[in-house]
């Protein structure tokens, strides 16, 4: 049987990149900024958080570039991964339909929908007509991909019925300057509910894990 996900979309931080010197996100930046004002001199224990700040209001975004963040997405649709990869500065490795085989059959449904409400009459042969729901139909989409691998089709091949809702797992990195690119377009109220919903929860994520950069987000 198909298993439904709902709201169970999440991300992981894997990595913010730093300096070798101990220097955290933030001064990294920091260190870099000054390199155009030639004033490396003023660095202190706390000035990296005032001066990014100065740069992000000014629109210097270009120095925001020099740290990266590295994050997993879990359980999310391959609608979702679709999405994310359109973004062309980032970098991307995501689970395969060509390698992996569907073991387990998790579809991610909208959090507003019943999964086992029979709101769609379908037309079968003999003038049958049957109402299914979307658990019915993901069981029926689960047969078809496991009978078709028995039946000698390779993954590669049998995946082409997978549902746009399949789960996936993706991991991508972006510099920083590109993450509040994506923020700004993907939690848009215009977003797509799955993508607004993981970029919203990992947003949050940051601006404590990351100070300054994603504040005004
Ligand atoms: C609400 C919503 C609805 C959407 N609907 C559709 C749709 O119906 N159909 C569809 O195909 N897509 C759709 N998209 C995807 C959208 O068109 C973009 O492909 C995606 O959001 C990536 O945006 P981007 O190109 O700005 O960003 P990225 O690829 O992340 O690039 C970041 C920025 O870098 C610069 N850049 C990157 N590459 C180049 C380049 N080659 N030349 C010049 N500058 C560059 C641009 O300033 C760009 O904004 C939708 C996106 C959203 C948020």
């Amino acid at each position: 049987m198909a298993q439904i996900l709902k709201n169970q979309g999440s991300h992981r931080i894997l990595a913010i990149m730093a300096g070798v010197g101990g220097e955290n996100s933030l001064q990294l930046i920091e260190l870099a900024g000054r390199t155009s004002y030639q004033s490396r001199d003023k660095i202190t224990n706390d000035s990296a958080a005032k001066f990014v700040k100065m740069l992000r209001e000014r629109g210097h975004e270009s120095v925001l570039e020099h740290s990266c963040l590295s994050v997993e997405f879990n359980n999310v649709s391959r609608g979702l991964t679709h999405e994310l990869v359109r973004h062309r500065l980032a970098s991307f490795t995501q689970e395969s339909t060509r390698y992996v085989e569907e073991g387990e059959f998790k579809v991610v449904i909208p959090p507003d929908k019943d999964k086992d409400e029979k709101s769609v009459e379908l037309n079968f042969p003999q003038g049958v007509k049957i109402k299914v729901s979307f658990q019915d139909w993901m069981d029926l989409n689960e047969q078809m991909y496991r009978n078709l691998r028995k039946s000698g089709w390779l993954r590669q091949d049998a995946r082409q019925v997978l549902p746009t809702g399949i789960k996936a797992q993706i991991v991508m990195t972006a510099n920083f300057r590109e993450w509040r690119h994506i923020f700004k377009m993907r939690t848009a109220a215009d977003a797509h509910w799955e993508i607004r919903q993981v970029m919203k929860n990992l947003l949050e994520d940051v601006k404590k894990k990351i100070p300054v950069i994603f504040d005004d987000l």
